[in-house]
């Protein structure tokens, strides 16, 4: 399916909020549409054009370890699709792979990170950590940054939680209460760990639910043509 179609698809069936409107009350079926922008930062633009075309307004997590981060029209972009064209921009945060890198003070790196986007107008509400692999050699998540994700203060001689989301008034894409979770992660669709065969059909099926529910889909912009 095309991305147009696909939204088109998610418009028809849901109210379709970015996540940072998470604590307000919507009737209806609710889908928080996310996407983790890991390396393919053009076509999340195009997507972001697309769903403005449908009146979507979306969460586009960008990777400050990619090499688009550093372009210096990144953050003129990042600007455009939050005032022209509505989306949020969230921070997908990669600080606990940086710092096993041994690149400094995980604290020092996120607030580099936050200030870059601050500086450029781009107001940040929330965050969601990328799967690296860096992280995965360690036994570690990125998630462990913050102390609401990590109960353990060090992992491999690497020190955790050094921050709190709480104090940063940031929210965590993990942290929203939803009733399923909808992912294109790994190049197909699956949600609570059980491949979905047809995602169509699946859509369609949980809006004839009787009870209202809340969902998060997640695309990673790198895994569409458009
Ligand atoms: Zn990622």
């Amino acid at each position: 399916m095309n991305y147009e179609n696909f939204c088109k698809l998610l418009k028809r069936l849901f109210k379709i909020r970015p996540l940072k409107d998470n604590s307000i009350k919507i009737r209806g079926n609710v889908l928080f549409l996310r996407h983790d922008v890991d390396s393919d930062f053009e076509t999340a633009v195009k997507m972001a054009k697309i769903e403005n075309e449908y009146n979507i307004k979306s969460t586009y997590f960008m990777l400050h370890t990619a090499p688009y981060f550093k372009i210096p029209s990144f953050m003129i972009k990042c600007r455009y699709m939050q005032n022209n064209l509505g989306h949020e921009i969230g921070i997908h945060n990669n600080v606990m792979a940086v710092r096993i890198q041994n690149k400094g003070n995980p604290k020092k790196t996120f607030d580099r990170v936050l200030e870059k986007f601050r500086r450029s107008g781009i107001n940040i509400y929330g965050t969601s950590a990328h799967g690296s692999k860096a992280c995965k050699y360690k036994n570690i998540d990125n998630r462990y940054l913050f102390s609401e994700y990590c109960k353990k203060d060090s992992i491999n001689g690497i020190k955790l939680r050094t921050i709190s989301l709480k104090t940063y008034n940031l929210y965590g894409a993990y942290n929203i209460k939803h009733d399923v979770y909808v992912t294109d992660s790994g190049g197909y669709w699956h949600s609570n760990g059980k491949k979905i065969d047809n995602i169509i059909a699946f859509l369609e099926n949980l809006n004839t639910s009787n009870e209202r529910i809340k969902i998060q889909l997640l695309t990673h912009p790198c895994r569409w043509e458009i």
